[in-house]
C-alpha cells in the first residue's frame, strides 16, 4: 500500500488529477486501446475533477479513448435531479471534456430490473477489459462505494440499502433533510473494484480520520471495506494532515518518509504527442 500525505485538500485533488493524467498518458490510449477509469461523486473528489479540466484545456489530456464506469447512483432519483449522480458527473466533469457519452458509463437507478441492471454493469467492465484506475472516496463509517459496514467483501454490483450514517452525512446536498435523501442505491461492489489493476483512494477531513486508521492501521473487517484494499497489490490512499489525525506517528512518520518517492507518480511527463527524435534531443549528448 501506498499512503501518500498532503498538507490539504486542495494538495489532494492536484496530487490525484495528476496521477489520473499521468495514468492515462503512458497507456498511451487511442482506438483498440482504451484507458478504463473508474470514478467517484461526492465532495472529495470535486477538486479532482476541476484539475482535470483544466488539463485537458490547456491540452494536456484527451478522454477521447477513455471509458468511465462510476461507482453508484441513488435509486428512483430522477436522472436530471440535481443531486443525481448522472447530473454531478455531467456538470463536475463530463460537459466539460471530449468524452464520447456512450463511453461514460452511470448506473440507472430507474432501470425497470434494476438486478439486470447491475448485472449489465459488471459485463460492461469486463467487455472493457477491466479498470485501469479506480478512483475512489470513502464515508466517516470506512465505506467505499455505497458499500456499507457489513457488506460482504466480495460482493458485486448490486442494490444496497444505505447505513443511517451516509443518509446523514449526504442531507447536506439534500437541504439538510435527511427525509429528502434516497434510501437505496446501486452500487459496485468491494470486488468489482478489488478487480481493478490500480486504485486510488482520495480522504479528507477529520471526519475521515477514525475510518482512515481503522481501514490502514486495524485488520481487513467488513465493518471498514475500504479495510479489503489491505488485499489489493496497487492501493494509493491520498490524504491530507487531517485526515490523518488518528494514526500513529510512526505511521505517519515512515509515509512521509517516501514522498520524494510518491512525487515521481505525479511529474509532469514528457510531451507524449512528441516524436522520438524529439525527445531524444532533450537528454544531454557531449558527443558520447
Ligand atoms: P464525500 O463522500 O466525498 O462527499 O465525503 C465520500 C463517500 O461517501 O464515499
Amino acid at each position: 500500500m501506498r499512503l501518500v500525505i498532503l498538507d490539504t485538500a486542495t494538495d489532494v485533488s492536484e496530487w490525484a488529477a495528476k496521477f489520473v493524467r499521468n495514468r492515462i498518458l503512458q497507456k498511451k490510449p487511442g482506438p483498440g486501446n482504451y484507458f478504463v477509469l473508474g470514478l467517484p461523486t461526492g465532495g472529495t473528489p470535486m477538486g479532482m475533477y476541476k484539475k482535470l479540466v483544466e488539463f485537458h484545456k490547456k491540452g494536456e489530456l484527451s478522454f477521447k479513448y477513455v471509458i468511465t464506469f462510476n461507482m453508484d447512483e441513488y435509486v428512483g432519483l430522477p436522472r436530471d435531479h440535481p443531486e443525481s449522480y448522472h447530473s454531478y458527473m455531467w456538470e463536475n466533469f463530463f460537459k466539460h471534456i471530449d468524452i464520447d457519452p456512450e463511453h461514460a458509463n452511470v448506473l440507472d437507478g430507474n432501470a425497470k430490473d434494476l438486478t439486470k441492471e447491475c448485472d449489465e454493469f459488471e459485463r460492461k467492465i469486463k467487455d472493457a477489459g477491466g479498470v485501469d484506475l479506480f478512483v475512489g472516496g470513502i464515508g466517516p463509517d470506512g465505506h467505499i462505494a455505497f458499500n456499507e459496514p457489513g457488506s460482504s467483501l466480495k460482493s458485486r454490483t448490486r442494490v444496497k440499502s444505505l447505513a443511517k450514517e451516509t443518509i446523514v452525512a449526504n442531507a447536506r446536498f439534500f437541504d439538510n433533510d435527511i427525509n429528502k435523501v434516497p434510501k437505496m442505491a446501486l452500487t459496485v461492489g468491494v470486488d468489482t473494484v478489488m478487480d481493478a489493476h490500480e486504485v486510488m483512494i482520495l480522504i479528507t477531513g477529520v471526519a475521515k480520520a477514525y475510518a482512515l486508521r481503522h481501514s490502514i492501521e486495524e485488520g481487513v473487517n467488513h465493518m471498514f471495506t475500504v479495510s479489503a484494499f489491505q488485499l489489493h497489490p496497487r492501493t494509493i490512499f491520498v490524504t491530507d494532515e487531517d485526515a490523518t489525525m488518528e494514526l500513529k506517528v510512526r505511521t505517519v512518520k515512515y509515509f512521509k518518509g517516501l514522498m520524494d518517492v510518491h512525487n515521481k507518480l505525479v511529474e509532469q511527463p514528457e510531451d507524449p504527442t512528441a516524436p522520438p527524435s524529439a525527445k531524444r534531443l532533450k537528454s544531454p549528448v557531449n558527443g558520447k
